[in-house]
């Protein structure tokens, strides 16, 4: 049994004179995505990429698994491939749609014919093999407004394909037509589940950590690298930044106001991964932030870390409730890593009175009593590259 996977294409399909360059971005993605599994070739045809593989030993099961979290296609399915053979056709394909055709009551034939010198046109196709699927089937009745199964029947070049049931795809638009961003990710639910969002809308990430050992441990940046593991499959490879940020905090605790310590240190976390995107033609920061959730997430707390950056900062999450990101935590896979139980430096010399209302003029001086260059540019100095790979 000869088989080939489809992708329906989404958001692609309407792209206009660009979407070539979408198309190829997602054959590029995919491609990386399944070239482990063995060898295959790539065609496109009507907002549809195929996918076929070139040997029989090739894990069909996985490459639909990892298909399916590569961003831009709506949907994807299994098609068999058979001989021009209406006869031919009408037997493989009954045989193939069995598993789906005993869960459904109701159906419809579909048929494209790109082939026009094939003798039998769409309708008749149509017609005559859903003639033999009732024949087949008998619990089945024909329904073309609302089917539970499509059946599709492609008459192509050199084959036919057939198929029914599409899964559903990862929907968004290929990672890296849309630029670049540096996501700062932590250990925990949020930020991951921004990453995801990002990357859905074709953003390509690199990733950035603040340790503060001994007060972190090695175990929590071992935590983080697993949780850009799991985003590789929607992002691709990952380049991982991991910024020490101990003196720096304890810069903070000694020299500053307690309740303006959270405040200061997402500062300077803004200026770090603002630095090091700069230098790496990096456009854009990206936070897992939620409006309201913690004390550093205020609006006030959020208009002066802003007023720390040069560069667009992109909160996915901001308008989402916990519920709804844990619901895309687990969906992502990265929900059980997130709660397990290590320290972030977010969570080190936290003041018990943060200030929910802090005054931009305020912060500023603070910032400006100590001079926190120094030790800034030897964060940045000292910051390790690591790049996770799918
Ligand atoms: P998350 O679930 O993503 O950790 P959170 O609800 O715990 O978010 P905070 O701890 O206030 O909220 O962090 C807000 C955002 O700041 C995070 O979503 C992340 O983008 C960034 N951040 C926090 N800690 C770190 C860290 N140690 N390294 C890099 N980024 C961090
Ligand atoms: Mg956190």
């Amino acid at each position: 049994m000869k088989e080939l996977i489809i992708f329906k294409e989404g958001e692609i399909a309407l792209k206009g004179l660009n979407k070539r360059s979408f198309e190829d971005a997602f054959i590029r993605n995919l491609k990386h995505r399944l070239n482990p599994l063995g060898k295959f070739e790539y065609t496109k045809a009507q907002s549809t990429i195929y996918a076929i593989p070139q040997s029989e030993d090739i894990d069909l099961d996985e490459a639909v698994e990892r298909g399916s979290k590569v961003f831009g296609a709506a949907a994807l399915c299994r098609a068999l491939v058979v001989e021009k053979n209406f006869d031919v056709i009408c037997k493989e394909a009954i045989s193939y749609i069995e598993e789906t055709a005993m869960m459904s009551r109701t159906f419809k034939v579909e048929a494209k014919r790109s082939d026009k010198k094939f003798p039998m046109k769409s309708p008749e196709i149509c017609m005559e093999l859903g003639g033999k699927i009732l024949e087949a089937y008998p619990q089945l009745t024909v329904d073309v407004k609302n089917p539970q199964m499509v059946v599709t029947v492609e008459i192509r070049d050199t084959s036919a394909y057939i198929h029914a049931g599409n899964l559903r795809g990862a929907g968004g638009i290929p990672v890296g037509t849309s630029g670049s961003a540096m996501l700062l990710l932590s250990g925990g639910i949020d930020s991951p589940v921004a990453a995801y969002m990002m990357a859905k809308r074709g953003v390509k990430l690199s990733a950035i950590h603040y340790v503060s050992p001994p007060y972190t441990s090695e175990r929590a940046r071992l935590k983080v690298e697993r949780l850009c593991e799991k985003l590789t499959p929607y992002c691709g490879d990952i380049a991982f930044y991991c910024v020490p940020f101990t003196k720096i905090q304890e810069a903070l605790r000694d020299n500053c106001p307690e309740e303006l310590f959270t405040i200061l240190m997402r500062r300077l976390m803004m200026e770090i991964a603002q630095r090091i995107a700069e230098e790496k033609d990096i456009q854009a920061l990206v936070t897992g932030e939620s409006v309201g959730q913690v004390a550093s997430q205020t609006m006030g707390a959020i208009v002066c870390t802003d007023a720390a950056c040069r560069m667009p900062v992109f909160r996915p999450v901001i308008g989402m409730d916990k519920t709804e990101i844990v619901e895309i935590a687990r969906k992502i896979d990265t929900f059980d890593i997130s709660i397990e139980p290590y320290e972030d430096c977010c969570t080190v010399f936290t003041p018990k009175h943060p200030k929910t209302r802090p005054v931009l003029a305020d912060v500023e001086a603070a910032q400006a009593a100590f001079d926190f260059e120094p030790l800034i540019a030897e964060a940045v100095a000292e910051t390790e590259l690591k790049v996770i790979k799918l």
